[in-house]
């Protein structure tokens, strides 16, 4: 085990491009690339789990099941929403999103997919739902968490304190 190593307790840094339905969808190069605390689920599971043993300058494609991405699609995530309920000003369209509150105030994200004529159908699921999950990664750097990183289950870089 070197430092090279990603290994649970290490910072690493990945480059990484997500392909979603043949789709780049998303996607940061090494100068963007995104820090995290290896084996405290900062990242999707399916993900994380494959990156253990990389090397620093390794790529790879990952691929992800739903189950182990942003779920399957729940079906008791679909929602009738009254057309009363929008504000005046919000014309509903097929596939538009939408902040709501919910019951309780929280906040929901939802997209139309059907509109009838005192409601619409609203999805939701997040919006990867349902979706294998393509990832080409590549490791740009490796460090050992710090003690504090570890208890706190994220990485300390500037712009964190606390
Ligand atoms: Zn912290």
């Amino acid at each position: 085990m070197t430092d090279n190593t990603v290994t649970k307790d290490t910072v690493v840094k990945l480059a990484y491009s997500l392909t979603v339905d043949g789709e780049i969808i998303d996607m940061a190069d090494e100068k963007e690339a995104i820090e995290f605390l290896q084996g405290h689920r900062n990242i999707i599971s399916g993900l994380e789990s494959q990156l253990n043993g990389m090397q620093v300058g390794e790529s790879k494609w990952v691929t992800v099941a739903p189950e182990d991405g942003y779920g399957a699609v729940d079906e008791e995530a679909f929602d009738e929403v009254p057309l009363s309920e929008f504000p005046e000003d919000v014309t509903p369209e097929i596939d538009m999103e939408l902040e709501l509150k919910d019951a309780e105030g929280n906040d929901m994200y939802g997209r139309i997919v059907s509109i009838g004529e005192d409601s619409v159908t609203m999805d939701f699921n997040h919006p990867l739902a349902g979706k294998e999950l393509h990832f080409e990664v590549k490791v740009v750097a490796v460090r050992p968490a710090t003690a504090d990183e570890i208890a706190h289950g994220h990485v300390h870089s500037h712009g964190h304190h606390h």
